[in-house]
């Protein structure tokens, strides 16, 4: 029986006759949550991986703010504004040399939908069959049906296997087994069909902070390029400093022919995404035929404000941003170094501004009864901690300072101490 005072809301990846009581937060700033019932929470894991240099940051607010009194929604077929202008020039500036034009959308799996469709619109407007996608095991590109078909089939998508499309997964590369990964890629390279390879670079977030060295990601690129196989980069989590540089595929000097980037892309402050590709798949929709053309959109493509609050950003990753990310990223090593040497812990690992590490227990997986025990013993200690099963993982807002992160890795202890 739902009570009169119960919230009608549906909450997302909760299970509500587990976990009723939602915290009810009433502000954020920096990297700081303060509750209804005033407590302040450390946001150890940048709200879901979106809140790059803190909740509220006043220069963003302050771009909201302006573009809000000015133009705050338009039509984006046939219209243009400047902060969309402004943010796909600086954008362009930042991404992999070669990428050349910039879709908007509003969502990280819109973003993938969007590269997906440009992959397939590619092959059919050149006249060539190639229409099957080739992925990564443990893979997480989003919750819609498309992006569930070329993400890890499991738990998460089981009633809805039906709907979701044939792919070809390859190994995901863990350490030691780097060439069978590899080989595996060249092996579906080489069918006819394979029209697209997509991946997280470095980091397979929602999959369970699973990290792969850069020299992997560049190998894969180049496999793909010999075998004329579209490179789709999810750089949706990895993007914007978590790996300590701007985008992940830096560090393999990786230009993908298509690339994802949302969450951090108004420092997580609104919802706004852009997929980046290289001038041959636009012009293969440039056409007087109109039946060539690129048929996506969504309501608030490119989303004025949102699009202020991109421009913001950029505007901060000019002032410095990357030198906060190098001291995070330094700091989160020196914490994370004593865990390599405990016993109830393993695959201790950390890449950038990103750790991770697995607690030993009896079961393991994103349904791990561990799971729900660890996150509710850190809310007791003030901390936003989710793992994914097993999987404690530490990503938090840049603005983070060294007492907190003290703070959350005590608690980390202390939770294998009592729940282990
Ligand atoms: C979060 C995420 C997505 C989906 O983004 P949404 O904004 O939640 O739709 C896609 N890919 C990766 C790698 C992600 O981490």
């Amino acid at each position: 029986m739902i009570s009169a005072q119960k919230s009608p809301i549906w909450h997302p990846f909760t299970q509500h006759a587990l976990h009723d009581q939602m915290t009810r937060i009433v502000r954020g700033e920096g990297a700081y949550l303060y509750t209804a019932d005033d407590r302040r929470i450390i946001d150890a894991i940048a709200s879901w991986w979106v809140v790059t240099h803190g909740h509220c940051h006043p220069h963003i607010v302050r771009a909201i703010q302006n573009q809000a009194e000015q133009l705050n929604q338009i039509i984006f077929a046939g219209h243009t504004h400047d902060p969309a202008e402004e943010v796909a020039a600086q954008l362009l500036k930042l991404a992999p040399r070669g990428l050349e034009y910039v879709f908007f959308s509003d969502s990280g799996s819109t973003s993938v939908e969007v590269a997906l469709k440009m992959a397939l619109g590619y092959w059919h407007n050149i006249g060539v069959s190639r229409t099957r996608i080739i992925v990564m095991q443990h893979s997480y590109h989003g919750d819609t049906v498309g992006t569930m078909s070329v993400g890890a089939r499991g738990v998460f998508n089981k009633a809805y296997e039906p709907l979701l499309f044939d792919v070809a997964s390859i190994p995901f590369p863990a350490a030691g087994h780097e060439q069978t990964t590899l080989d595996a890629l060249e092996a579906a390279c080489r069918t006819e069909t394979a029209a697209a390879f997509i991946v997280e670079p470095l980091i397979l977030g929602a999959g369970g902070m699973l990290m792969y060295p850069p020299s992997v990601l560049k190998e894969m690129k180049r496999i793909c390029q010999a075998y004329d196989v579209l490179f789709i980069a999810d750089e949706v989590m990895t993007g914007w400093g978590r790996t300590g540089t701007l985008f992940a595929c830096e560090q393999s000097d990786v230009t993908p022919d298509i690339a994802c980037y949302s969450k951090g892309l108004t420092g997580g402050s609104l919802p706004l995404a852009v997929t980046l590709c290289r001038p041959e798949i636009f012009d293969a929709h440039y056409s007087s035929d109109r039946s060539r053309t690129f048929f996506h959109s969504s309501s608030y493509t490119a989303n004025p404000v949102a699009c202020a609050a991109a421009r913001a950003n950029l505007e901060l990753w000019q002032r410095g941003t990357g030198e906060r990310t190098a001291s995070l990223a330094a700091m989160q090593e020196r914490l994370i170094a004593p865990f390599r040497a405990d016993a109830r812990f393993e695959n201790v690992r950390r890449t950038g501004t990103i750790t991770a590490l697995d607690l030993k227990a009896s079961d393991a997986g994103y349904l791990a009864g561990i799971g729900p025990k660890l996150q509710a013993f850190f809310a007791r200690r003030n901390l936003l901690l989710r793992p994914l099963g097993n999987t404690i993982y530490v990503m938090p807002p840049y603005g983070v300072t060294e007492a907190d992160l003290v703070e959350i890795y005590a608690a980390i202890a202390d939770a294998a101490e009592e729940l282990a």
